[in-house]
């Protein structure tokens, strides 16, 4: 699953499936977020998988969840026919801790509030039922804050309410790239989402084309040794899930 910053040109959104080809995927599927759903092109992404006929192409949104705009987007999921919606959490009491203007912010926080913050909004977004998979589950350690408690113990009650709420969780290898330096989530939580039986995604969170699939085969192994034997695609907002293989 890519970001689609480029999804308004059909040439560069060929590059991202042509790309995705190359490393030996299957299936794609498009998710911007929210705030920039007016710049979907659906001709573009129609167009382009016409001409990379090898890969099936999905449509979905990322959704940024925020406590107390539980009913709010910019733009309601409705207005798409749409293959699956992410729920993905940024921001934690009016502190958006993501971003690399962000850093200053935490100086303001006890590092273990912040995660069990984190973790209680991340639980809301799942209780909420509004989305099918629920985006980079610990993306709280993107700037390597670690906790002094256990961070899979503060995430255990979100992972609970994933499941009780029949969410899947993506694997997604951006966290390679950042600070937090692995991919999200971190081994141990995903050790705990297979003891739980919650679905898993893979996801590269690719916002560039020659991102696409960027060590989703890693991602595939790791959930493979951690004991995960399917991967979950979405259709028409419904979960099919199909073998994972571990090589590609
Ligand atoms: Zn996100």
């Amino acid at each position: 699953m890519g970001h689609a910053e480029y999804l308004h040109d059909v040439d560069s959104v060929t590059e991202f499936l042509l790309t995705a080809r190359r490393r030996g995927i299957t299936e794609v599927g498009f998710a911007d977020h929210d705030y920039y759903a007016d710049q979907f092109n659906l001709d573009a992404l129609r167009a382009a998988a016409a001409r990379v006929p090898q890969i099936r192409v999905r449509l979905g949104i990322e959704i940024d969840f925020q406590l107390g705009r539980a009913g709010e987007t910019r733009r309601p999921e409705s207005a798409f026919t749409l293959d699956f919606v992410i729920g993905s959490v940024h921001e934690v009491d009016g502190f958006v801790f993501d971003m690399p203007t962000s850093l200053p912010g935490y100086q303001a926080w006890d590092i273990d509030e912040l995660y069990q913050r984190y973790y209680a909004t991340l639980a809301e977004a799942a209780r909420s039922r509004r989305f099918d998979i629920i985006g980079h589950p610990d993306v709280i350690k993107v700037f390597g804050f670690r906790p002094k408690g256990s961070a899979s113990g503060y995430a255990e009650h979100a992972l609970r309410a994933i499941k009780a709420s029949d969410v899947a969780i993506e694997i997604n290898t951006n966290g390679r790239y950042k600070p937090a330096g692995e991919f999200y989530p971190a081994r141990d939580v995903l050790e705990r989402c297979f003891d739980l039986d919650i679905p898993i995604t893979l996801s590269s969170d690719a916002h560039a084309p020659e991102n696409v699939g960027r060590d989703v085969a890693l991602a595939a192994q790791l959930a493979y040794e951690v004991g995960y034997r399917r991967v979950a695609t979405f259709a028409n907002r419904k979960r099919i899930l199909q073998p994972l293989s571990n090589k590609y």
